[in-house]
């Protein structure tokens, strides 16, 4: 019987869901496959259950890589106000922060309006001259042993670093 998909004539064929149908294909083909029509009688182990070994081991690496990187620094979520509460708490104008780091004028303003994030460079300068900490640790939590807890924690991450 050939493959559906390829139109090769195969072995080991397997008749697969693809985009919601049902089709023949070959092993080459079955990576195409959203899943696979069981052909035996329903089993307690159901088709899905060994798909489910390679995405827990990825995820595993995923945290592994995570833990390699270590802790990751990022811009306080209110960076452009802390500067500008910073530099009028110290009495300077734009004009006056922005000679002491080396920076225009117009760059503090549009630093203060977020318009501009600040390079790393400049982050150091700020923090320095405004006595103020731009960066915060973001650190992994220690998501636990569960797969569900691990997507959570990624997706809770992400609002939050949206915001
Ligand atoms: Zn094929």
């Amino acid at each position: 019987m050939p493959c559906e998909l390829c139109g090769r004539e195969c072995k080991g064929g397997k008749e697969a869901i693809i985009d919601g149908a049902k089709m023949f294909v070959c092993p080459d083909c079955m990576k195409y496959a959203e899943g696979f029509v069981e052909q035996e009688p329903p089993r307690p182990s159901s088709p899905i259950q060994p798909q489910r070994a390679p995405l827990k081991k990825t995820l595993n690496i995923e945290r592994d890589i995570y833990k390699d990187k270590g802790m990751q620094k990022e811009l306080v979520n209110d960076w452009n106000h802390l500067i500008e509460h910073a530099r009028k708490k110290k009495g300077l104008s734009r004009e006056e922060l922005g000679f002491k780091i080396g920076e225009r004028t117009v760059t503090i303003a549009k630093l203060e309006n977020g318009d501009l994030r600040p390079s790393d460079q400049t982050i150091a300068k700020l923090e320095k001259e405004l006595s103020i900490r731009l960066l915060e640790e973001v650190k992994e939590v220690p998501a636990g042993t569960q797969k569900g807890s691990a997507a959570t924690f990624t997706l809770g991450d992400f609002i939050k670093t949206d915001k």
